[in-house]
């Protein structure tokens, strides 16, 4: 079970209400804020505490107590005056991990500029990512961990079905590796190097993004 923190949501739209439901099913602390009655009242039943607040008023945040809190999330879309008012008040005001969600390129390096910890781009990132996976059939899920490096998980193949991991050489021949296999609900940490593949076996492969690419073509 991981540590329980406190975590406040700034903003109730799609994006701060899925990510105050996800923390609070994670065992977390949230406290939900919105300009916006309405949506503060489906949230009180959600939430640890919402409020009806405006985050752009400094005093306001104060008498709340945000700067007791580590991390914040600003979820503010279309108000970016609004959105990037609130970065500024919660980095002087000391919050130690400020993550904001972000609506443009121009609205990113304001962010940044104004020291925001963690800028995200959800719709700019789930397009990427819908338009990845289904540009290519083999490949399950990914997570980026660079431009140029990646973890992805891929869907054994026929052709390399009853093959060890020593007949594929992966390493060697691809620079990848194989972090783990998983056959259903069973996950096997670091396979020994005599595991025979099966078909449908979901294979976590780490490497350069190349490399991936090459294993995909080659070996699968
Ligand atoms: P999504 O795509 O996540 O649904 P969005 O990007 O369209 O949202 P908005 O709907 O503009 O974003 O804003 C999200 C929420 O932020 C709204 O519920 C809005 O009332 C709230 N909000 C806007 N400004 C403030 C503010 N200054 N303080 C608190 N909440 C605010």
């Amino acid at each position: 079970m991981p540590e329980r923190k406190q975590f406040v949501v700034i903003g109730l739209g799609r994006f701060g209400g899925s990510v105050c439901k996800e923390l609070v099913n994670q065992g977390h602390e949230v406290l939900a804020m919105d300009t916006d009655e309405e949506k503060v009242n489906i949230y009180a039943n959600i939430a640890t505490h919402a409020v009806v607040a405006n985050s752009t008023d400094e005093s306001a945040l104060k008498s709340l107590g945000i700067r007791n809190f580590d991390n914040v999330v600003v979820a503010i879309g279309d108000n970016i005056q609004a959105s990037i008012l609130t970065t500024l008040v919660l980095k002087e005001m000391g919050v130690k991990n400020v993550l904001v969600k972000a609506k443009n390129d121009y609205h990113h390096k304001v962010l940044e500029k104004i020291g925001a910890d963690q800028i995200v781009h959800p719709e700019m990132d789930m397009g990427r990512r819908v338009a990845q996976q289904m540009s290519d059939e083999k490949v399950i899920d990914f997570i980026e961990l660079s431009d140029e490096y990646s973890i992805v998980e891929l869907i054994a193949t026929a052709k390399i079905e009853g093959k060890t991991l020593i007949d594929l050489d992966i390493r060697a021949k691809y620079g990848v590796t194989i972090l783990a296999i998983k056959k259903g609900d069973d996950i096997n940490i670091s396979p020994q190097p005599d595991y025979e593949i099966c078909f449908g076996d979901l294979l976590i492969v780490i490497g350069h993004n190349k490399d991936i690419r090459r294993f995909e073509d080659i070996a699968m």
